[in-house]
């Protein structure tokens, strides 16, 4: 290691910037949103501050002389950038008098490099490659942010908030350390990197012998409602890939792809739980009963569903039996096939002036379909997204049909979206049968409405394709 990473207080004095240009800026921008006071020699007399905050503008000075005589006391650091000779014959000053010197790109000349920065209040990573690579250390960089909950900072000023009083009340090291672990990964920590900072203040409030809570040998189990959208790994929310890296028993439907199964941390116990068409499945009681039972031993457990798991997925029932249960819980939603289908055959769901609303419809059977009230869909600027709707399909016709929706109204039915193996076959809405026909089977949905017209990926021959497009032999 050439360069050890350290933390510079910026309150011990101002920062010597010098240098022209864009490069002077950028770096200014570096230095002021980091607070630092800010001494800068701009060579080439542009004193322009590129758009910074009035706030960060007041810690900035322009200084006049020639930097290589000015006085430097008090300065802790030295920092060129677009400087030329002056950078060179700055840093030569600068190591004679022991001040910490950064040229840019010139690790010959830096006692000091910039590492690559996440900002997140009181976390911050930095990211060095030793000067080789500073496009290396972003990609780093872009890699730990996506990691990292947005929250993380608000964690650790939490923990500062707490930390002397809890150190009055566990003596010794290790305990507290064990303390702080079990706070930082139960329902405590979940609830501030959920934004819910006074629910954890109270609970961590409540706990009346910290000694005991941190021996406690059985940690404190919590369920994850997590939405896996359609089949796409691509499309988990960062969040929901979080909580499948954390779990210890993963609860799942049999819709969610082996792609996204493969997300899960692998000594995870995995258990399929979801009804597939013909096939019971354990049956909601006991799903609900099963997720309880893992959470009270103190496990983190994953309840993963197809799409979002507040759109026709039963999560409503869960979340009632969590409460019921007293067992902490959270929903992270997912992409809904809808939406999914949407997107992947380039339906737009709204479209100005010609879709104003959507409607989200399970038609799960026949006889589900015949309780649908077809009239309140008649209106030719609302989109119909059917869920479950495969079977029941001639009954969806026939409904809207004798509501008075137009035989001519153009539909699609889209399987297995943003999987490689979508397929979407298009017509009108006297063809929905038909169209159901031709589908090789899988999930899926129907769209009804004008909006289908605009459907596309058929033309640009991806292996996603529309296998039948009624719409355009019609015309
Ligand atoms: N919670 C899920 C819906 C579950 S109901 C969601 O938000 O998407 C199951 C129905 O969802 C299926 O009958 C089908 O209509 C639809 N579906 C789920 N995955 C799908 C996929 N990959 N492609 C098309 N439709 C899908």
């Amino acid at each position: 290691m050439r360069f050890l990473p350290v933390f510079l207080d910026l309150k011990a004095g101002p920062v010597v910037l010098i240098g022209a240009g864009e490069l002077l800026r950028a770096k200014l921008r570096v230095l002021a949103a980091a607070g630092a006071r800010i001494r800068v020699h701009a060579i080439d007399g542009d004193h322009d501050l590129g758009g910074l905050t009035p706030d960060d503008a007041a810690r900035i000075e322009f200084a006049a002389g020639d930097p290589l005589t000015a006085d430097l006391a008090g300065v802790i650091a030295i920092v060129c950038a677009g400087a030329g000779d002056v950078g060179v014959a700055m840093s030569v000053r600068a190591k004679a008098l022991g001040l910490p010197v950064n040229v840019m790109d010139d690790l010959e000349h830096s006692s000091f490099i910039f590492p690559a920065i996440v900002d997140r209040g009181d976390v911050v990573v930095a990211v060095g490659t030793g000067g080789t690579s500073p496009v290396v250390a972003r990609r780093v960089r872009e890699k730990i942010e996506a990691l990292l909950p947005a929250r993380i900072g608000e964690l650790a000023e939490f923990i500062g908030g707490f930390r002397k009083s809890i150190n009055e009340r566990i003596a010794e090291f290790p305990l507290r350390r064990r303390f702080w672990e079990r706070v930082i990964d139960g329902p405590i920590g979940a609830s501030v990197l959920a934004g819910r900072k006074s629910e954890a203040e109270a609970a961590l409030e409540q706990i009346s012998d910290p000694s005991a809570f941190a021996r406690a040998d059985k940690p404190e189990g919590s369920v994850a409602l997590v939405g896996a959208g359609p089949g796409d790994p691509d499309l988990l929310t960062i969040k929901a890939l979080r909580a499948l890296q954390d779990a210890d028993i993963v609860f799942h439907d049999e819709l969610v792809s082996a792609e996204i199964l493969d997300r899960i941390r692998r000594d995870t116990t995995r258990v399929a739980v979801g009804r597939r068409v013909g096939k019971p499945g354990i049956g909601q009681d006991a799903i609900n009963r099963r997720m309880i039972e893992a959470a009270q031993a103190g496990q983190r457990v994953v309840r993963l569903k197809g799409g979002d798991p507040f759109v026709f997925g039963r999560g409503g029932e869960e979340v009632e039996a969590l409460r019921a249960a007293g067992v902490p819980y959270s929903i992270i939603p997912g992409i809904t096939a809808g939406i999914g289908g949407a997107a992947d055959f380039e339906v737009p769901l709204t479209y100005r002036h010609e879709a104003t609303r959507i409607t989200f419809l399970t038609a799960h059977k026949a006889r589900d379909a015949e309780t649908v009230d077809w009239s309140t869909l008649t209106d030719t600027r609302m989109t119909v997204v059917v869920y479950m709707g495969m079977t029941a399909a001639p009954a969806v016709r026939a409904g809207l049909l004798a509501a008075g929706r137009s035989p001519e109204t153009p539909v699609g039915v889209f399987a297995r979206v943003t999987q490689p193996d979508a397929q979407a076959a298009i017509g009108t809405l006297r063809d929905l049968p038909e169209l159901v026909r031709r589908t090789d089977g899988g999930p899926a949905i129907l769209i009804i409405g004008e909006v289908v017209r605009h459907a596309g990926s058929l033309r640009r021959q991806t292996p996603k394709h529309i296998i039948s497009d009624l719409l355009d032999a019609a015309e």
